[in-house]
């Protein structure tokens, strides 16, 4: 049984058909290639066979790259693996080029064989890159299928070829939203896009695709690039439109990326320097550029976290083994303030049935006009239709009536962030749910152990802990109390995973994970203001290292009021084992003066009236005066970074967190820490142990304890071990 297979039918045109044995999408390995490249030498060679079609067995044409294989490459070439990595991407140009190139003559542009891509469904990465290196790209009008080169989304570049061949087909400027953004489009628009050349129905793709083979003449399969005369669409570097072009689209990569990510970088530097060669020679510097990022270790951190333990988690590595299929049928989301409406639509987007029930009919009402808003902003954008927003909205009843609540198989809680009145919604709640009903609390900061002892069954008390807007961030955090049990996380998970959301599972401790982490990175960052740091030095250094948001824009978009509210019940809770700290001082000043953050259009940034952020307050020096001397950058950052990672890791020490793939794709998808690095966890790797230990000496001698290297840092240190070998997934298990 191989991958790919090869008919010829009574024209002499073969079909060369992908589909992956016992796998439900078309991935590729290299073994598949190997096929690939012996059907298509068996197409140029045999006198018999006229031309090609290259299409799939399967709904869709490929998802791309085993992202597996690539780490391979780097394994397989022992001690120089660069080299490994270079020759490997030049086989797979090899096999691509020759199927664009075709058997033509390579002075005569003549003799050549047609071959056409039918493309299914979704076609992503090689999958899309494949059809690139054909003639004529036809796809199945499947609105469904989804188009394109998503490779820059975990932290590499479309390296075989892709990247050369569509800069060539639509220019740089046009093919930049691909390459740079790795945008994806179903057919009728790429089509429009130019990216592929023909949309047909479904049942005439193979006919359509045979027809034009066909049909077609030498001149209709050369490519551009080959033929002589080729321009690039819309000016080489040196022409003055391209010129242009490359000096804008530098500019763009670099205030979006702030130089933190090497991927978009290098996809540039490809393109540029790509686009001064011959084709062949262009391909070669994709390659090199391809080992190089492949070679930093951010990429394989990316792809481990953004790809492999993110579909991991999502797929249920941590789901208890021996509890059955725990799907949702009808949840009740009780509380339809911002976080309910949220948890309400993305419920019943997933075709669950959802109660939303508030004190007053109109709060709940309010609640599920949210959905309504957002369906009907998706049918402006053509992306969703009268009959889906009418469907969506059935599906959600708004009540004051607990009685709704009946059969209901999950709860979940999300009324003000009030210790008595979750206490008295839990007791309502259960006094008319069934006996098997889980019941989560989406509370932020108060303990589920603490508010499980509310309930009948706290065995049956989660905490499903969604992240603002909910509709929009896709993580959500699991919170197990002491008492816990099994069902209930199943339950959560199989929720997450109906809304197609990333779960992690922690234990439950003060701020659970994703909080605990972020609080000290807002502190840092404003603590440093209070010690005459120059506000934009703080900011920058944040920025610079990949973050979103710095540590006082932050501050300003979750507001000041909510940064006191925090502090004060932290206070409240650990009595005088809280520390005096120079933030709160800071935020309380902020807050006695009226500038909230960005809800007064006013915090540690200004704004002007139509509440657009025009920049750092000029009013912040006269409160806390910029010193003289300055902290290099560099000691910014590692403060910036620390103050998180530390965390990260005493919540591991604690057994908060029980996975670090959980800790590195919650931290990334929580709140965007340096996405580069694959997370806390991958970054300490990158870094390794006894570098990062050197540098939390350095901070506590210089900023206090703490900064302390934590005993499994220091442990892992001497015995220079990596998280990711110490905790591997097989050893956790
Ligand atoms: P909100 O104030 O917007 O909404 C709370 C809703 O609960 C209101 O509509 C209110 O009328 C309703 N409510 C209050 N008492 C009730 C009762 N006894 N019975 C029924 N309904 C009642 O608050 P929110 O921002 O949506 O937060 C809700 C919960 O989610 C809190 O526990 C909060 O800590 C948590 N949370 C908030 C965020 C966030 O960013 N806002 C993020 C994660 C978790």
């Amino acid at each position: 049984m191989t991958d790919f297979t090869l008919d010829i039918d009574g024209d002499g045109i073969a079909t060369i058909t992908w589909d992956a044995v016992g796998k439900s999408m078309n991935v590729m390995t290299t073994e598949a290639f190997a096929e690939l490249d012996a059907l298509v030498d068996q197409v140029l060679s045999d006198d018999a066979i006229m031309g090609a079609v290259i299409t799939s067995g399967k709904p869709d044409f490929a998802a791309g790259m085993d992202l597996n294989v690539l780490a391979k490459f780097k394994q397989d070439a022992g001690d120089n693996p660069a080299k490994g990595v270079f020759e490997n991407v030049m086989l797979m140009h090899g096999i691509l080029r020759k199927i664009e190139r075709a058997g033509l003559d390579a002075k005569t542009n003549k003799g050549g064989k047609p071959i056409a891509c039918a493309m299914p469904g979704t076609g992503l990465g090689i999958g899309f890159e494949i059809p690139l290196s054909c003639h004529r790209i036809f796809a199945a009008d499947n609105p469904k299928a989804k188009i394109g080169l998503p490779e820059i989304m975990v932290g590499i570049f479309p390296g075989a070829g892709g990247t050369t061949r569509l800069a060539r087909k639509l220019g740089a400027m046009a093919a930049s939203p691909f390459l740079l953004e790795g945008k994806l489009l179903n057919p009728a628009k790429a089509k429009a896009a130019g990216l592929i050349d023909e949309v047909v129905p479904a049942d005439e793709l193979i006919s359509a695709a045979k027809a034009w083979v066909k049909g077609a003449t030498d001149a209709d399969i050369v490519k551009p690039w080959d033929a002589r005369g080729y321009k690039m669409p819309g000016g080489a570097p040196y022409h003055p439109a391209g010129f242009m072009t490359f000096l804008g689209a530098s500019a763009m990569v670099h205030s979006k990326t702030q130089g933190a990510f090497p991927a978009p970088k290098a996809l540039l530097s490809a393109v540029y320097e790509g686009a001064q060669v011959p084709f062949d020679t262009a391909l070669r510097i994709e390659a090199r550029w391809f080992t190089n990022v492949i070679m930093n270790p951010s990429s394989s951190a990316m792809i481990n976290s953004l790809f492999i333990n993110k579909q991991a988690l999502e797929k249920g590595a941590v789901r208890p083994k021996n509890v059955p299929d725990m799907r949702v049928k009808k949840v009740g989301v009780i509380g339809a303030g911002m976080m309910g409406a949220g948890i309400a639509l993305v419920s019943a987007m997933a075709g669950i049935k959802v109660v939303l029930l508030d004190q007053k009919q109109e709060a709940a009402d309010k609640g599920k006009a949210y959905s309504a808003t957002y369906a009907d902003k998706g049918i402006k954008r053509k992306k969703s239709t009268a009959e889906q927003k009418e469907a969506l909205l059935a599906r959600i009843t708004a009540t004051t009536d607990y009685a709704a609540l009946a059969g209901c198989d999950l709860i979940v809680e999300a009324v003000f962030e009030d210790f008595a009145i979750k206490e008295d919604v839990t007791k309502k709640v259960e006094a008319v749910i069934g006996a098997d009903c889980i019941f989560a609390s989406n509370t932020s900061t108060l303990p589920i152990s603490e508010l499980a002892k509310a309930s009948q069954r706290p065995e049956q008390f989660i905490g499903i802990h969604f992240f603002s807007p909910v509709d929009k961030m896709a993580l959500v955090e699991i919170i197990k109390g002491k008492k816990t049990g099994d069902k209930a996380v199943a339950k959560a998970l199989d929720f997450v995973r109906q809304i197609r959301k990333t779960p992690i599972v922690v234990n439950d401790a003060r701020f659970f994970y994703a909080n605990r982490c972020i609080i000290p990175y807002i502190n840092e960052g404003v603590r440093m203001l209070a010690e005459g740091v120059e506000p934009a030095l703080i900011e920058n250094a944040a920025r610079q290292l990949g973050f979103p948001l710095g540590p006082l824009q932050l501050t300003d978009e979750t507001s000041i009021d909510l940064a006191v509210k925090i502090s004060t019940a932290t206070k409240a809770a650990m009595g005088d084992a809280y520390p005096a700290s120079l933030s709160d001082d800071v935020v309380f000043k902020m807050f006695e003066m009226g500038r909230l953050g960005r809800k007064s259009a006013s915090g540690f940034y200004s704004y002007d009236e139509r509440g657009k952020r025009t920049g750092l307050w000029q009013g912040l020096g006269e409160h806390w005066p910029v010193t003289k001397d300055q902290p290099s950058l560099t000691e910014v950052q590692h403060r910036l970074a620390m103050a998180q990672v530390l965390e990260a890791v005493r919540a591991l020490e604690e057994g908060v967190l029980m996975d670090i793939r959980e800790g590195d794709v919650g931290a990334i998808l929580g709140w965007g820490f340096m996405p580069w690095s694959g997370g806390p966890f991958s970054w300490l790797d990158i870094l390794g142990a006894a570098k990062a230990a050197e540098i939390c000496d350095g901070l506590t001698a210089a900023h206090g304890e703490r900064f302390t290297t934590p005993a499994l840092l220091r442990d892992m240190a001497e015995k220079g071990e990596a998280f990711y070998e110490r905790f591997a997934a097989d050893k956790a298990a």
